[in-house]
């Protein structure tokens, strides 16, 4: 053919002229390229606007109203199916010059722009059409700048309905044949048109789905090598528009379609018009980007080019017969299966969303899948050997996803459950443990926990086993990962338990210690001399050193760390110290301490060094033993009022035998730090016991001299 050159197009016939009237049929029914495609765009006074021209075209199903729509918006006089014939129209693409606005030269709006309709069959099951359709789909969107997207409102969201899977498989091609070659761009839009939108779900909505369907796609197309990462966006720009129902709402339909019509021509064309927009003016829908660079002249050969690049495509080829048949076929089939494997799967499904344990599911899940494959074998396996392999593991695929859903929430389920019994199982046997015996508990809680752990999780591993299934993709249906999960779940609660465990242990010595302490402190404040602290210093240190014992045995049954029990052992000394000090202040309550004065005073006034109570004399020296046995009782204020080892002279060394705080030491309240202090009378109780002390005995000695006269006198 000829036409890459204007100069060589001969003029055409008035019988020529009268058949291109309409546009000329690109491609016909046999798939053959038009040698009039030169000659058509001379007729059209095209052939010298250089890059001043776009070309459009539409993509949809059939009878979508496309003819219609692009007759709306272009004026052009494509064929429409004729209502009451039904009558199939003719395949082929056609392509035909927009008709111009009177005065859309004037405005230097967009002009020349080759509108292409394409035309199929509705007997779209039939291989033959799908081939055409294929081949016609990617020779519209290679060659265009805009492709108009053509679809029902009730299409979107549907993969088949909406033609989906056409329009991935023409990606596909178009990426591998086309946008491979990165020396040009290619970058087309994807004006998307929604036909009868009935306007319950806003423009928005619709927009978003068919997005997220096209991303899909996108990222499950076959893709190049160097285009692997490549995204939908990086060729395509999307536009959405929506338009009223045609019959049901003629004028709306006719004055949105006028609307869309104005759009398709803001702008300014390329090339030989007008280089760059005006100042102000708005971007039309045909962006430079978009533009092939290809001259007018030369378009009736690039479009050649490519329809024979297509057309030798093997990728777009159509599929034999037997595997036309296989295909169908092995769906059908696939489809009984599927639903054989529901009956059985599709409860458990329900139930899952309890969140529970599914008894029974190992088995029912092995059932469900192997019957479904095998009947599956058996009824497709006599079918094209490539296609039923390839349904099988679609299949596979398919039933092995749903069931991978209830095993993750199985293993799930079941972990919660060992953990729920674990935590209830060692929280028992201790409560009981520690019902039973308070200061000796005798069970080994080590034990406690390892039984129950082993006991859970082999009751785990039993259930998760179940839902094992052998074979080669099944790696997904192992619960290694969970089990290990569940085991640290397990030791984290056990060292939780343990930690309560352990200041209950440390609670009940501390008890234990204030009981113990109680009489031999009081005993020791029977004797006030300069050893009352040493001695008080002793009996807590060996109360408390037996107490560590005990606790260090017990927790090292437990498996504690060294931590914990070291932890455990500075708390226990800690709170020992607290109940120490609280024994001396009731000892030192005011009518206590009165009293032990009171004591050590008479011992020393009323009766002599034999221990011989005195009846006094008047000649007795009463003032004499009054002053020495108030003077030494005072001596014992200062000594009670201060916690001092009459060895060292001071206190003892208290944070020494505490030891430092463990790193791990979480001070709670009972971990409050206990008074260090070793002031046991501050300076004014001293002061206030003294004179009440004073007042005591100087009442004594009234007492004891009116008792000296009053004798004498009877
Ligand atoms: P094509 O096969 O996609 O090109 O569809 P046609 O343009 O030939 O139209 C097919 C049928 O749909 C015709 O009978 C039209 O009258 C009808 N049609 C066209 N546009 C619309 C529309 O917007 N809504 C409805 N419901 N029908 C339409
Ligand atoms: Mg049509």
């Amino acid at each position: 053919m000829n036409g890459s050159v204007a100069g060589y197009i001969r003029d055409a016939t008035p019988e020529e002229l009268a058949e291109l009237s309409h546009g000329v049929q690109v491609i016909d029914e046999n798939k053959e390229f038009t040698t009039k495609l030169p000659l058509y765009l001379s007729s059209q006074g095209l052939l010298a606007a250089g890059f001043g021209y776009h070309v459009v075209s539409v993509f949809g199903s059939q009878s979508t109203g496309k003819s219609t729509l692009l007759n709306h918006l272009f004026g052009t006089d494509f064929n429409v199916m004729d209502e009451t014939a039904r009558q199939q129209t003719t395949k082929g693409i056609w392509l035909s010059r927009a008709k111009e606005d009177e005065k859309q030269s004037e405005f230097g709006m967009t002009r020349n722009i080759l509108v292409m309709d394409v035309e199929g069959t509705d007997g779209r099951e039939r291989g033959e059409d799908q081939d055409f359709e294929r081949k016609s789909a990617l020779f519209a969107l290679a060659t265009s700048e805009v492709l108009i997207v053509n679809i029902w409102e009730h299409q979107v969201g549907l993969y088949q309905g909406a033609n989906m899977g056409l329009l991935k498989t023409v990606f596909e091609v178009n990426l591998g044949l086309f946008l491979k070659d990165q020396s040009t761009t290619h970058r087309s839009l994807l004006f998307f048109v929604i036909r009868d939108h009935i306007g319950h779900t806003p423009l928005k909505n619709l927009s978003k789905t068919l997005v997220a369907d096209l991303t899909r796609i996108w990222s499950s197309l076959a893709k190049p090598p160097g285009l692997e990462n490549s995204q939908i966006t990086d060729f395509f720009d999307f536009e959405f528009t929506a338009l009223p129902h045609k019959i049901l709402q003629p004028e709306k339909f006719i004055a949105e379609s006028q609307t869309l019509r104005k759009r398709f021509r803001e702008g300014v064309s390329l090339g030989v018009e007008a280089n760059e927009l005006p100042e102000g003016e708005k971007e039309g829908i045909f962006l430079p980007a978009y533009h092939r660079r290809i001259p007018a002249d030369g378009f009736p050969m690039y479009a050649e080019n490519i329809w024979n690049q297509i057309v030798s495509n093997k990728d777009l080829d159509l599929p034999s017969q037997q595997e036309l048949l296989a295909q169908f076929r092995c769906d059908e089939i696939a489809a009984n299966c599927t639903a054989g494997f529901n009956e059985i799967i599709a409860p458990f499904e329900k139930h899952a969303q309890s969140g529970k344990v599914l008894e029974g599911l190992g088995p029912a899940m092995k059932q469900a899948l192997s019957t479904a494959l095998e009947t599956f074998q058996e009824a497709g396996g006599r079918y094209h050997k490539g296609v039923f392999e390839r349904k099988r593991e679609d299949l596979r695929n398919a039933l092995e996803t749903r069931l991978r859903g209830l095993v993750v929430g199985q293993l799930s389920a079941l972990s919660k459950r060992a953990v729920a019994e674990f935590t209830e199982d060692v929280t028992n046997v201790l409560k009981k443990a520690n019902a039973s015996d308070s200061a000796s508990a005798t069970y080994d809680f080590a034990k406690i926990v390892q039984e129950s752990r082993d006991a859970v999780i082999t009751r785990f591993k039993q259930a998760a086993d179940e839902c094992f299934i052998p074979g080669e993709s099944t790696a997904w249906s192992s619960h290694d990962d969970e089990l290990e999960m569940l085991q640290s779940d397990i030791d984290e609660i056990a060292k939780r338990l343990r930690g309560e465990e352990m200041k209950r242990l440390v609670t009940r010595l501390e008890r234990g210690i204030k009981t113990k302490l109680t009489e031999p402190v009081e005993l020791e404040f029977k004797r006030m001399d300069e050893t009352l602290w040493d001695r008080i210093w002793k009996t807590w240190k060996d109360t408390v050193d037996h107490a560590v014992q005990q606790f260090d045995s017990k927790s090292r049954s437990f498996n504690s760390t060294e931590e914990e029990t070291e932890l455990g052992v500075w708390r226990l000394k800690k709170r020992g110290w607290a109940v120490l000090l609280a024994r001396i202040e009731e000892e030192v309550l005011e009518g206590n301490l009165l009293l032990k004065l009171r004591e050590s005073f008479e011992d020393k006034f009323r009766y002599d060094d034999t221990g011989v109570p005195r009846v006094w004399k008047p000649q007795d020296d009463i003032e004499g033993a009054y002053t020495r046995a108030r003077e030494a009782t005072l001596t014992l204020i200062p000594r009670i009022s201060e916690f001092k080892l009459s060895t060292t002279g001071s206190a003892p060394d208290l944070t020494a035998y505490f030891g430092s705080a463990p790193a791990n030491a979480s001070i709670d309240d009972s971990d409050a730090p206990a008074s260090e202090s070793f002031e046991i009378l501050s300076e004014a109780r001293q002061h206030d016991i003294t004179t009440k002390f004073r007042r005591m005995a100087d009442g004594m000695f009234v007492e004891a001299k009116r008792g000296a006269i009053g004798g004498v006198a009877q």
